[in-house]
């Protein structure tokens, strides 16, 4: 894989990307309630693909793991599911905690964004894990600056887990974002500080903290897709795309004022 070091204009011409990639999130996640079917949710998101003239990067996605395309456009994640989660016949029931995972390109640039939510009646605990998830990937952008390396941003994201007595997974994290979903340099979502990639201006990189309650084991579904914790345990997974510029980080799939 190659590093794209894009400039100021091309990460303008991106723009668009992560403001639709933002859209679908709040609207998938609007639309997540109790009896919705993941299916319906999927089929949400395509529609809005279709209506933007996008394209998806998930629907034909087929990496060497993978037994089969993945068929939708969107990850549906839930309870102990908390990765790559494949969209199938399911209603969501009360309680349950939902990662929405959706990347696709718009004018040929991509960006890639996830969202936790709990659909229903809230349990405490997973309420706390999403917030200490987006406290981490908060962190890891705070990082993300010019003259850092990747290594700031994944010690950042492990800081804040150990802090809250979570074990981090290193197998799954970040990466370079551009013309394709997945680009260098790899994020980690823990590491040594000053270690790793140098963060240069005009790299655009993908930050994803996801936490398990219990556990920083993993196991593959028989779906040969969705990534579960192997005790169980609930699982919390954020994201955005962030262009590494200058001053400030600018975060390319921020949901704020949608
Ligand atoms: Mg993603």
């Amino acid at each position: 894989m190659a590093i794209e070091i894009l400039t100021p204009t091309q990460i303008d011409e991106m723009r668009p990307a992560g403001r639709f990639v933002a859209e679908v999130l709040t609207a998938t996640a609007a639309a997540a309630d109790v009896g919705v079917n993941l299916l319906e949710l999927d089929a949400l998101a395509h529609r809005m693909i279709r209506d933007r003239g996008a394209e998806s990067c998930y629907i034909d996605y087929h990496p060497s793991f993978g037994a089969m395309p993945f068929g939708k456009v969107i990850c549906t994640s839930v309870n102990d599911g908390v990765l790559h989660g494949l969209p199938h016949d399911y209603r969501l029931k009360d309680g349950d905690l939902l990662s929405l995972d959706f990347a696709c390109s718009v004018d040929g640039w991509v960006c890639d964004s996830a969202v936790s939510v709990v659909v229903g009646t809230p349990r405490q605990e997973d309420l706390t894990l999403i917030d200490v998830t987006t406290e981490a990937l908060e962190a890891g952008i705070a990082a993300a600056r010019g003259g850092n390396k990747t290594g700031d941003v994944s010690h950042a994201i492990g800081e804040v887990a150990r802090a809250h007595g979570l074990r981090v997974n290193t197998q799954f994290g970040g990466h370079g974002v551009g013309r394709t979903m997945h680009g260098d340099p790899h994020i980690a979502n823990d590491g040594r500080p000053g270690r790793g990639f140098p963060l240069k201006p005009g790299l655009v990189i993908a930050i994803e903290p996801w936490f398990l309650h219990s556990t920083d084991e993993i196991v593959m579904d028989p779906d040969g897709w969705t990534i579960r914790s192997a005790d169980g345990s609930r699982g919390a997974h954020v994201e955005h795309t962030v262009a590494i510029t200058d001053g400030e980080p600018i975060v390319m799939t921020d949901r704020s004022g949608l």
